[in-house]
C-alpha cells in the first residue's frame, strides 16, 4: 500500500494557502517511514497531493504536487529541468549561480549551485536524501557536470537525523574551482567555503551597487571580497573588513588574482572598526554592510535589531553627504518592513537625512515562492545620505 499521511484541517488550510510545509502538530496519522513520498490526505479522506515525509523534523511534510500526480523519475527530471531552463533565460553574466533554490523551485529542501562545470548540492531532508539517485540522474542528464559534490554539512540536517558529511556524488570535484562573476574572478573551495563556496545570492546586488560606487569604499563583512572587488573599479580606494583570518587571506588572494591595486583587506570586528573609524574622523563615499544573519530564530530578533541598528547608524555617520550605503539583512525573522524601520531609526539617531534609492532582494536565481515567506530572506537597501 502507498505510504500516507493524514493532516488536520489547519494543515490543510496551510497547503490551500500555498505553503508547502505541514508541521508535525498537524499530522493526524502517519503510515509512512522517514523519507517516503506519501499520499497527503486531508479531512474527509480527500487526497490533497503527494509530499515528502520526515519522521524527525518539526516540518513533517513537504508538498511536492497537488492532486493525484505521480512522483516518479520523470517528475524529478521535469522539476529540475524547469529550474535549469529558468536560469538559462536569466542571461546571467557569471559562471557561478544557483540552479535549484529549494521551495522557490518547488523542490523543497534541495539546493544545487553551479560553479563552472561542477555542481554543489545540499540535501536538507530525509525525502530529498532518499530521492538523490533520481535527482543525480536528472542533473547529470540535464547539465552534464564534471562532478557533483554534496555539501551535507548544513546544521539543519541534524533536525532530520541526517549525518554531517561532504562527499562526491558524481565525477570529481577539486578544492579550487575558478569562476567568474561579471568582471571579477574568484577561486572557490566548494569543500570548505561558507554555504556552498560563495554568497551567490548577492551577485545581482553587487552588480547594482557598482552603479553607485565611487570615492572611498568600505566593505563591511566582506567574506571573500565580493562587493569590494566588484565596486573597486570605480572607486579610488577600497577597504574590505572581515573578522575571519581565513576570509582576509582569501580577499588578498582574490585581489591579486584580479590585479586590483586599490583594495586593502583588514581583519577586524566590524562593530569595533566602525567605532574606531568614527573616532578617527574618517569618511567614506560608499559603504557596504552585509552581515551574517543576526537573527537565526524568533527569540533573537530583539538583539539582532539592536545590532543592525548600531552598524547602520555608525555607517550613516561615516558616510559623506551624497554617498551611498548598501545595507543588507539575510535574517528571515527580520522582514522587509522591520528592516526599513531599523534603517529609518538609524538615520534619525545618526542625525542625517537619507533616502532609499533602491529596495532589492536575493538574486533572481534564488526565487521567492508566494505562499512560503521563508523563501524571501535577503533584503538589500541602497540608501543615499543627502546631508
Ligand atoms: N559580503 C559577502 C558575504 C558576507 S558573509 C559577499 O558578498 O560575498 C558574512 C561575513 O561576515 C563572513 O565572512 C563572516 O566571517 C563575517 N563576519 C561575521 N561577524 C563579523 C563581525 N562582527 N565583524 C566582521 N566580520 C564578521
Amino acid at each position: 500500500m502507498e505510504p500516507r499521511v493524514v493532516i488536520s484541517a489547519r494543515g490543510e488550510d496551510r497547503i490551500a494557502a500555498g505553503h508547502l510545509w505541514v508541521y508535525r502538530s498537524d499530522v493526524v496519522e502517519a503510515q509512512a517511514s522517514g523519507g517516503d513520498v506519501v499520499a497527503l490526505v486531508g479531512s474527509r479522506r480527500r487526497l490533497l497531493g503527494r509530499a515528502l515525509y520526515s519522521d524527525r523534523s518539526q516540518i513533517a511534510v513537504r508538498l511536492l504536487v497537488h492532486g493525484d500526480r505521480r512522483v516518479d523519475p520523470a517528475f524529478w527530471r521535469a522539476r529540475i529541468e524547469a529550474a535549469v531552463r529558468f536560469r538559462e533565460g536569466l542571461t546571467i553574466d557569471a559562471t557561478a549561480y544557483r540552479l535549484v533554490h529549494g521551495e522557490g523551485d518547488l523542490l523543497p529542501s534541495l539546493v544545487v549551485d553551479r560553479y563552472g562545470d561542477h555542481l554543489v548540492l545540499q540535501s536538507l531532508s530525509q525525502g530529498v536524501e532518499k530521492a538523490l539517485p533520481e535527482i543525480i540522474r536528472a542533473l547529470t542528464e540535464l547539465v552534464a557536470p564534471a562532478g557533483i559534490l554534496a555539501r551535507n554539512d548544513a546544521k539543519v540536517r541534524a533536525l532530520e537525523g541526517l549525518p554531517q558529511e561532504v562527499a562526491v556524488l558524481h565525477g570529481d570535484v577539486p578544492s579550487a574551482i575558478p569562476v567568474r562573476e561579471g568582471p571579477v574572478e574568484y577561486e572557490v573551495d566548494p569543500w570548505k567555503g561558507q554555504k556552498t563556496g560563495l554568497f551567490l545570492d548577492q551577485r545581482e546586488n553587487r552588480e547594482a551597487a557598482a552603479a553607485y560606487a565611487r570615492g572611498r569604499l568600505l566593505d563591511g563583512f566582506s567574506y571573500h571580497g565580493g562587493f569590494a572587488m566588484r565596486l573597486a573599479r570605480t572607486c579610488d580606494e577600497a577597504v574590505a573588513v572581515d573578522i575571519s583570518a581565513e576570509a582576509v587571506a582569501r580577499i588578498e588572494a582574490n585581489v591579486r588574482r584580479n590585479r586590483l591595486a586599490n583594495v586593502r583587506a583588514v581583519e577586524a570586528n566590524v562593530f569595533d572598526e566602525l567605532r574606531r573609524l568614527e573616532r578617527e574622523g574618517e569618511r567614506f563615499d560608499t559603504i557596504v554592510l552585509d552581515p551574517p544573519a543576526f537573527a537565526k530564530n524568533k527569540a533573537a530578533v530583539e538583539r539582532a535589531t539592536a545590532g543592525y541598528r548600531e552598524i547602520n547608524l555608525r555607517a550613516l555617520r561615516l558616510l559623506s553627504p551624497g554617498g551611498c550605503l548598501i545595507t543588507c539583512s539575510c535574517s528571515y525573522h527580520v522582514d522587509e518592513a522591520a528592516f526599513a524601520q531599523i534603517l529609518y531609526e538609524a538615520a534619525a539617531d545618526a542625525g542625517v537625512h537619507a533616502g532609499v534609492v533602491e529596495k532589492r532582494m536575493q538574486g533572481r536565481d534564488h526565487p521567492v515562492l508566494l505562499g512560503v515567506p521563508e523563501t524571501y530572506y535577503l533584503k538589500c537597501f541602497i540608501v543615499r545620505r543627502i546631508e
